[in-house]
């Protein structure tokens, strides 16, 4: 029988074993996580009524791959999706008031989140020959080239803080907004790419027969995201072991041996490190140096989750939207605020409101720091000044991310390649995660299905192991 050991229980590691199981019925799973709990960055928790989730918010239906993983657990019934307000409602947080972000070319017009000028150059990005250039560009220079400084300082600015909690002079284009680089390859213009493409998903929806998807829309569960981990857990019995911190591993002749804190030890036909990249660094460092250096140099944000309740009688004018951002450039203490109960239904009891602020990101680190005192008397004075609440929550939990979004800055494609240049010399060695080639949930789904083909097709290939045995974990002396 195939072992195979993933480290990291997080959607990555769980999705994997679920789709490799999938592929190899009898392989033999072990998932070893560090954390009392599965779930990585997921987790819901329901205090007094309120539905608060811990890291993401949702998913969105720009691929299949995580609605698919929901569909394959029996989980579909329990799909919720994002309110239609939530989808057109958005805003920006500037110069001390909310601005609603226009959704599309006559919602830009008539914006005042932009200048007269600011306006020009985003339509002016239609006639711009697209031209590349040949290096990894970061997603200010991106805009700046194609539409002008104040769309950089704006619209860039708000994609990026809204996405990666990031630094749009750091993070590569090609790298966290593919999509952006292949429409202006493909089209000339990443306005008429995005319109085309849209375009086209209506023709082919009503070629179908069917409503075309809304790409914008957010989706989560019933109970929560918690809910995929518990669904995915349910479905992997006896493949998960919690409070075990893998420190390295060690290649055999045929195999590895996965190595825990004291005695534990676990062989292996495969070993996936599903954990976050700096981590993935410690577990490889006596094996391969190089490797370990390019996984320790991705960058990671910091972000502090600070969930609100509110009587709706306290909120002058409770919100019908998604939230605001406060672009990261203005380096407020707030770099955003989420109307959960707006979004989902059965977020709030009845009578009251959910919000959660974010705070933190590249920029603002030290925010993180901040004692909770400190840290709910700056996202109330926040909050009063966006949204004219003046009383204090009747309800709050702070949750921090010391390590919480992996930042693709520029040369990360690079740090891609001499990564699987490495990989290329470990037969049986993966890596999976957010830190590679996608941040949000789905890529970490769709990962999951293109990664358990690869394994599925290599097990085939691998000699057999002669350290296994017929327990889990094993002992080798
Ligand atoms: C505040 C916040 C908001 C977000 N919002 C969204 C959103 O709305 N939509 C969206 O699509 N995405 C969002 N994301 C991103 C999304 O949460 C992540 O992409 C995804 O959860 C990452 O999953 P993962 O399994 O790759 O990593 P993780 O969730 O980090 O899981 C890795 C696991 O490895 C374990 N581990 C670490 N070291 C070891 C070790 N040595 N041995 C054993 N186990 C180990 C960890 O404990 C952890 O459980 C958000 C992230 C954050 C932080």
């Amino acid at each position: 029988m195939r072992r195979v050991v993933i480290i990291g229980a997080g959607i990555s590691g769980l999705a994997l074993a679920f789709r490799l199981k999938q592929r190899v019925p009898h392989v033999h799973l072990t998932l070893l996580e560090s954390d009392s709990r599965p779930g990585g960055k997921i987790w819901t928790e329901r205090i007094d009524g309120f539905l608060v989730e811990h890291g993401p918010n949702g998913f969105l239906e720009t691929k299949p791959s995580t609605k698919e993983l929901a569909a394959d657990l029996g989980l579909t019934n329990d799909l919720v999706s994002a309110s239609e307000a939530s989808r057109r409602n958005r805003y920006l947080f500037l110069n001390g008031r909310l601005h609603r972000l226009p959704n599309g070319p006559i919602g830009l017009l008539f914006s005042r989140c932009l200048s007269w000028r600011g306006k020009l150059g985003i339509f002016r990005e239609l006639t711009r020959p697209g031209r590349p250039p040949n290096h990894d560009e970061s997603v200010a220079d991106f805009f700046r080239r194609r539409m002008g400084q104040e769309a950089a300082d704006i619209l860039g600015d708000a994609l990026v803080t809204g996405i990666h909690g990031g630094d749009p002079e750091k993070l590569s284009l090609a790298s966290a907004f593919p999509r952006a680089a292949e429409m202006e390859a493909r089209y000339g213009s990443v306005i008429r790419g995005f319109l085309r493409s849209a375009a086209e998903r209506r023709r082919q929806a009503r070629a179908e027969g069917r409503e075309p998807t809304k790409t914008g829309r957010l989706w989560s569960f019933r109970g929560g995201l918690r809910q995929l981990i518990d669904g995915l857990v349910q479905a992997l019995p006896e493949a998960l072991t919690c409070g075990v911190r893998v420190r390295f591993i060690r290649a055999l002749e045929n195999g590895w041996l996965v190595h825990g804190e004291g005695q534990q030890r676990w062989s292996a036909d495969a070993v996936v490190l599903g954990c976050p990249a700096d981590q993935a660094a410690e577990v490889v460092a006596d094996l391969d140096a190089a490797l370990a250096e390019d996984l320790a140099g991705i960058a990671y944000n910091r972000i502090a989750v600070v969930a609100l309740g509110y009587r709706r009688s306290q909120v002058p004018q409770p919100p019908d939207g998604f939230g605001y951002i406060a672009p990261q450039r203005t380096r407020r203490d707030v770099l955003g605020v989420q109307w959960c109960s707006s979004i989902y239904p059965n977020r709030a009891p009845e009578g009251f409101v959910l919000w959660r602020a974010l705070c933190g990101g590249w920029n603002r680190g030290d925010v993180v720091d901040w004692d909770d005192e400190r840290l709910l008397r700056a996202v109330h004075e926040e909050i009063r000044l966006a949204m004219r609440v003046h009383d204090d929550p009747v309800f709050h939990r702070i949750i921090r991310w010391p390590r919480a979004i992996p930042q693709y800055h520029v040369g990360h494609g690079e740090r891609l390649n001499r990564i699987a240049s490495r990989l290329r010399q470990h037969r049986g060695l993966y890596l999976t995660g957010n830190a590679y080639r996608g941040v949000a949930l789905n890529d970490c789904t769709e990962q999951a299905i293109l990664l358990a083909e690869q394994i599925a097709r290599d097990l085939q290939t691998f000699p057999s192991n002669p350290h296994h045995s017929e327990d889990s974990p094993c002992t080798v002396s």
